[in-house]
């Protein structure tokens, strides 16, 4: 990190801190919305990608990504992006399981992910709009293993339950 990178790369990964340039929006290692890295010439660097890579708070960028909302199609699934962003938290749009061929590129579900330390602020933001209830996908490709479908199912309930008293709590605050 010792030598200044080339003008070209004004966009670094929150995760890995790859650099990239202006027009790329995504880690290819880690799928992470790309950050501005605030040494670009600032004038140039107001894209609408780089304005919201500046919500971005780092804090809500480590861990792997899970999903938590989904889209009845492209345009719904960025709504909730934009949503999100508001709140600092990045996420990912994927075409959902079994949507991912060319028929359904341009419409089609999407599933919303974000960095594990962003879920639960995530699940907060889109409780309060509704948009995270409306699409609950199961968990993919969980094999037979009974154990591992109890410790989901565990993890579930008790995020549900932090997500009813954290609006509880902010149901008593308000
Ligand atoms: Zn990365």
């Amino acid at each position: 990190m010792s030598s200044s990178p080339p003008a070209g790369d004004a966009l670094a990964c929150p995760s890995c801190a790859r650099a990239y340039r202006a027009d790329e929006r995504f880690c290819d290692d880690c799928g992470m919305p790309l950050v501005a890295r605030g040494d670009g010439p600032a004038e140039e660097a107001r894209t609408d990608a780089q304005q919201r890579a500046r919500k971005i708070r780092p804090e809500f960028s480590h861990g792997d990504l899970v999903q938590v909302a989904g889209g009845r199609n492209l345009m719904e699934a960025e709504l909730i992006q934009n949503l999100l962003i508001e709140e600092g938290v990045p996420s990912v749009l994927r075409r959902s399981a079994g949507f991912d061929v060319p028929d359904f590129l341009a419409s089609g579900p999407r599933d919303v992910l974000v960095a594990e330390s962003g879920l639960e602020a995530a699940r907060d933001m889109l409780g309060a709009t509704d948009l995270g209830s409306r699409r609950a996908a199961p968990p993919a490709a969980l094999g037979g293993h009974r154990l591992i479908l109890r410790l989901v199912a565990g993890i579930v309930i008790a995020l549900l339950l932090a997500a009813i008293v954290a609006r509880a709590i902010m149901g008593v605050a308000a």
